[in-house]
Parts: C-alpha cells; structure tokens; sequence
C-alpha cells in the first residue's frame, strides 16, 4: 500500500508483510464477484430486470411483491437487499439514508495488452480531495476521487461530462491518475453522493419485520472510507443464511426468531462501523492546509501503523462448508 501527497511525492508505504501479515486487501471487480455468486445458483433462480414497486402484506402473512413490469410475487420470505435506496427498507419505515458532504467518481481503467502497475493499493491525498487507485485484474485498474461538495449536485450520466468533470478536480495530479479516467470505457465511469444512516437502537427500525428482513446497504447505508460495505452485506449473507438454514433445517426456533437473532448479532458489527467510516471520511477530506501538512509531514508518515487501522476488516465467517444451507 503507497500513500502519495498531491505532487507525487510519496509519504509512506506499507508492506502487510513487515506491518501485519494477518491482513492483504483484495481487489475484486464487482461484475465478476456477482457472476460468480450467482453461478453457484439454479439458472431459473434469478429474475433479472425485476423492479420492486410497491410492497403490501396478506391476511395469511405472506407478502406481495408488485414488480414494475407488472408481474406480481407472493412471498413466503422477503429478503431485502436491493441497495441505498431500498423500497423494502422504505417501506419498513427507515430513514432516507444521509448525504455526508462528498461525492465520488468512479470507474476502472481497462489497459488490454496488461496493465503497468504493481499489485498495491495506491492512494493519493490532496486538500478536501483524495484518490486511489488499485489493479483488480492484469488488465483492469479500479480508481476512484472523492471530494468535497456542498451539495450532492445534479445527476449527471454523460460519460464525456463524468470525465471532464473527474479530470478536472485532479488536473496537476500525477499523470498515471489522468490517463486511468482516459482509458476508463463509458459504462464503468460514475459519480455517486455519499450516504449513510446511522442505526440508533431504540430509534431506528429493526432489521426485520415479520418475514421480512434487511440485508446491505438496504439496511445499514455507510459511506465507502473503509472499504466495508460490500464486505459487510456478504458477512449479514453468511450470517442470516445460517440462522435460516438451523430454523427452516433443525431447531425448533421460527424464521422470525431467526430474523430476529440475526438483526441483534449483526447490530453490533455495523453500526460502530457506520460511525467509524463516516468520521474517518470527515479527517480524509480535510481542507485546512496546516492540517493537511500535519496529516503529510508527521501523521502518515510517522505515527500510522497498518495493523489498527485495518483491525475493522477482521470478522471471522467461520467454514461456509460446515453449514447445511
Ligand atoms: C465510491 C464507493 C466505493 C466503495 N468501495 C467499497 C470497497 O472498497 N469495499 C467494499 O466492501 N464496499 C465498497 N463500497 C460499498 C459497496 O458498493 C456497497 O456497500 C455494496 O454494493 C452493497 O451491496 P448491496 O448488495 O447491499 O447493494 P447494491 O450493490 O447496491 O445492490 C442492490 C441491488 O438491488 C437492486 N435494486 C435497487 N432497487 C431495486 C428495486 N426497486 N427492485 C429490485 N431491485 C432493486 C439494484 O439494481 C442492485 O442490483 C463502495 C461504495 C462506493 C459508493
């Protein structure tokens, strides 16, 4: 892991093997961990292109699930992870999720005769902006910037406009960083507002509700500054699979028992977490120049060490195969 100040000069790199060798950080390109998630299933299993309208529940329990093309589906069990913006979670009554004061760029960076950079992480740290960027694959690099803004600002979807618009917040940058957003195919370019919602017991909805529960960000939105989301919405997977698989397989616990046990072991996990990304996100997009030259000069450079600051991605999943789902 290589971490660069704005003009290229680097402050500090880690190497997991001197630092922690319990930790690596893995890049995975999304299209390919849901392809391969979704291989492991009957082909009929999935319905793509199947939105979600509107949600009401029958006199028997069950729920109706009315799709926007039309279709209607009765469900035994609703398992909602359909994301930030989550009708499932909306109409369980959660909160919109909360606009935390910046916004990213994204896309991936795709070099066909092989990309020319080192398997590491890299970041970059400017004032109020930062990037990073890291291969996911011999011929595809992931990058990212994210910046301050008061606002979340218009929707924009015109690739061009995207780039411009990434390029010219890092335009004295080093070079390697231009040259991804160049080589990043329309598709793959985006700029998302970040969110989150924090979770307060007694305040916020439960993660179930009857036969119903939340998975992901459709239940706890945080924003990306630790790198969690995705790997926390595949830990309530493993974790909510299983106390489905002992209710509906073996003890006599009910599949609401279930949701509920799920919700209360996987609380604890994610809403420090949620707080944690959010604060760790207000200290990387400081703007302040003194700060900024403390957090270069002395921070980075002399008092981080990776072992802590990579302590949040410890979770334990347990052998998958030792359960009978
Ligand atoms: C800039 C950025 C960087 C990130 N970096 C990382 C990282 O390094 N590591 C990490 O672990 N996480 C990262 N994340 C977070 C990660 O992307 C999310 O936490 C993760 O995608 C959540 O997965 P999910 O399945 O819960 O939701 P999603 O991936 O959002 O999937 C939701 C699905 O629901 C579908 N859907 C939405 N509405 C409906 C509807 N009405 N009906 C039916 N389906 C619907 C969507 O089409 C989508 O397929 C990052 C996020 C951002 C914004």
């Amino acid at each position: 892991m290589v971490v660069k100040s704005e003009d290229g000069r680097e402050l500090r790199s880690f190497r997991f093997k001197d630092e922690d060798e319990s930790q690596e950080v893995r890049a995975v390109e999304r299209r390919i961990l849901l392809e391969t998630l979704a291989n492991q299933l009957p082909t009929e299993a999935v319905h793509f292109s199947s939105g979600l309208e509107k949600i009401e529940t029958s006199e028997n329990g069950e729920t109706l699930l009315k799709l926007k093309d039309g279709n209607q589906l009765l469900a035994k069990i609703v398992i909602g992870c359909d994301g930030i913006r989550s009708p499932v979670a909306k109409w369980m009554g959660f909160s919109e999720p909360k606009y935390v004061g910046h916004c990213a760029f994204r896309g991936l960076g795709v070099y066909s005769n092989g990309h020319p950079f080192e398997p590491r992480v890299n970041y970059v740290y400017g004032r109020g902006l930062r990037a990073g960027y890291v291969p996911v694959s011999p011929t595809k690099v992931y990058w990212f910037i994210c910046f301050n803004s008061p606002s979340p600002g218009p929707k924009i979807t015109n690739p061009s406009e995207l780039r411009k618009q990434a390029k010219e917040l890092i335009r004295n940058w080093p070079s390697e960083l231009l040259n991804l957003i160049d080589l990043s195919p329309d598709e793959t370019v985006s700029k998302t507002p970040l969110v989150d919602r924090w979770l307060w017991p007694a305040i916020s909805p439960s993660a179930s509700t009857g036969r119903i529960v939340l998975v992901g960000d459709a239940w706890h939105p945080m924003t990306p500054n630790l790198g969690q989301g995705a790997c926390c919405a595949l830990e309530d997977s493993v974790v909510l699979a299983r106390k489905l698989a002992n209710a509906i397989n073996s003890e006599p616990a009910s599949i609401e028992d279930a949701f509920r046990s799920y919700g209360s072991e996987r609380w604890p996990r994610i809403f420090p977490l949620t707080i944690r990304a959010n604060l760790v996100g207000s200290l990387l997009q400081w703007e302040d120049p003194i700060v900024c030259s403390v957090r270069n000069n002395i921070i980075i450079p002399k008092l981080v060490r990776l072992g802590p600051i990579m302590e949040h991605t410890n979770f334990d999943c347990e052998s998958l195969m030792k359960t009978n789902f």
